[in-house]
């Protein structure tokens, strides 16, 4: 198969780079909280990146038209365990809809600016790697997806 260690914090890395130019251009805050570079997950590394980017895309549009935006990246880890968590300071998502955006088609932007297949896509991909990946409101506002994958020890 094509499944390898793959380091999360560099997944994280490629997705901010690749979103680099338009979160200057939004203004947005960013906070990376991690503890150590080495927490690992066993992975496509091409399929976890593109899970990452379709999150922090969403959060992007969420946070299109907010005064001061703010995107929170955390990583937890118990032994067994990682916790992948992205958390905006848009909106949020309503109630209602929670449990219906992880299917396919489901969107509640206008036409053309969202096909709802990123989060059904995303699901599949966490679901066949024995995760699994939840969406919900943060406390404080603001829409928040925790990812849960088993830790793997690294390629060493
Ligand atoms: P799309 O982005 O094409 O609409 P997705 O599958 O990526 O499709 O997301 C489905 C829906 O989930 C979105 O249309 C939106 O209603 C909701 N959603 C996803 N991420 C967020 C977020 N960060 N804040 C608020 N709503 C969100
Ligand atoms: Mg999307």
């Amino acid at each position: 198969d094509t499944l390898s260690a793959v380091s999360v914090p560099s997944c994280f890395d490629y997705a901010l780079r690749l979103f680099q130019a338009r979160l200057n251009e939004l203004g947005v805050t960013v906070e990376r909280q991690w503890q150590a570079e080495d927490i690992w997950v066993r992975a496509d590394p091409v399929r976890l990146e593109q899970v990452l980017v379709n999150l922090i895309g969403n959060a992007l549009q969420a946070m299109a038209d907010t005064a001061t935006p703010h995107l929170s990246l955390t990583i937890e880890t118990t032994p067994e365990q990682v916790y992948i968590q992205v958390a905006d300071s848009g909106p949020g998502i309503a109630e209602s809809q929670i449990s219906r955006v992880f299917e396919p088609f489901f969107t509640t932007k206008s036409t053309g600016s969202g096909l709802g297949l990123g989060l059904s896509i995303s699901g599949r991909i966490i679901d066949d790697l024995g995760g699994r990946i939840e969406a919900g409101n943060a406390p404080g506002g603001g829409a928040l997806f925790t990812i849960t994958l088993p830790r793997d020890p690294g390629p060493k």
